[in-house]
């Protein structure tokens, strides 16, 4: 199955991929772990410390050099990732693959308490941007021989549950942008799958559930072959559907 997949050394060799969120957990994994497979790695996060860390692994690991763009997805808007896009598009030609990994849980709280600006900051940073990036840089996409398009969900994004609020709901979205995608270009050189990466020793996790032991978590190690499979060619005739990391 795909949560043990093997990938070749040079899998992503010649492959420009952009993650957002690259600074820290999952985001930061899976930018080392594309590089390490030969990808040029387009790290893109809001906390630009955290971000000049991942890049100076990867350097001095000895992969291709990353490029790193902050942004607060926040604050950004269509004109951000509109030049944004352009950039990409003079200095690589093409994008192979986009991770959508930057996400945003707020507080958990019962339904009735959940507070409007709360509400907006997490759908805009887990859904409005996202689809103000994609939209964006499908055309850079569209010049790669393949291109991959990755969201990520999470298991309260297909089942909802009680005091996850708006982040469930984002996720939902989440995955309706994929599906919406996915069967609009199906058949392209343009595939869009999700990924969830189930539970997974993070920063974000343990905010969730603070009195959970973060050892009895597979680490964002552990969940890269989906990651990688979901980048790799091998997974060209896949659209439109949301693979389990774990
Ligand atoms: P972390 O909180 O550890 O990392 C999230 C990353 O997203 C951070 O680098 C953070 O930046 C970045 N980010 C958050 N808000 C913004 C923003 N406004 N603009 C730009 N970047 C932003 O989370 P995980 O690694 O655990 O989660 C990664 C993804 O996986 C998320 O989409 C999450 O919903 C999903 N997921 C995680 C699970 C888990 O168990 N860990 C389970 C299911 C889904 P900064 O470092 O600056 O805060």
């Amino acid at each position: 199955t795909v949560h043990e997949y093997k990938a070749a050394p040079d899998l992503l060799k010649d492959k420009v991929i952009l993650v957002t969120g690259a600074g820290d957990g999952i985001g930061k994994e899976a930018s080392i772990t594309f590089a390490k497979h030969g990808a040029t790695v387009i790290l893109l996060g809001r906390t630009v410390e955290k971000l000049e860390a991942v890049y100076d692994s990867i350097v001095e690991a000895g992969y291709p050099q990353p490029a790193i763009i902050p942004l607060d997805l926040k604050g950004a808007t269509p004109s951000h990732y509109r030049d944004m896009a352009a950039t990409i598009q003079e200095q690589f030609g093409q994008l192979d693959g986009v991770l959508h990994n930057a996400g945003l849980l707020g507080i958990l709280s019962p339904f009735t308490h959940i507070e409007k600006d709360s509400w907006d900051d997490i759908m805009q940073v887990n859904v409005t941007g996202q689809f103000a990036m994609t939209q964006a840089l499908i055309p850079v996409m569209e010049k790669a021989p393949n291109a991959s398009l990755v969201f990520t969900s999470s298991g309260v994004g297909r089942k909802g549950r009680a005091y996850w609020g708006a982040y469930s709901i984002s996720k939902f979205a989440t995955e309706g942008m994929a599906e919406v995608i996915a069967d609009e270009y199906e058949g392209t050189k343009l595939r869009t799958n999700v990924i969830n990466p189930g539970a997974t020793r993070t920063s974000m996790r343990s905010k969730a559930y603070p009195a959970e032991d973060p050892k009895s978590l597979k680490t964002p190690t552990e969940i890269m072959p989906t990651y990688l499979y979901l980048m790799g060619d091998d997974s060209k005739h896949d659209n439109g559907i949301c693979f389990d990391a774990q």
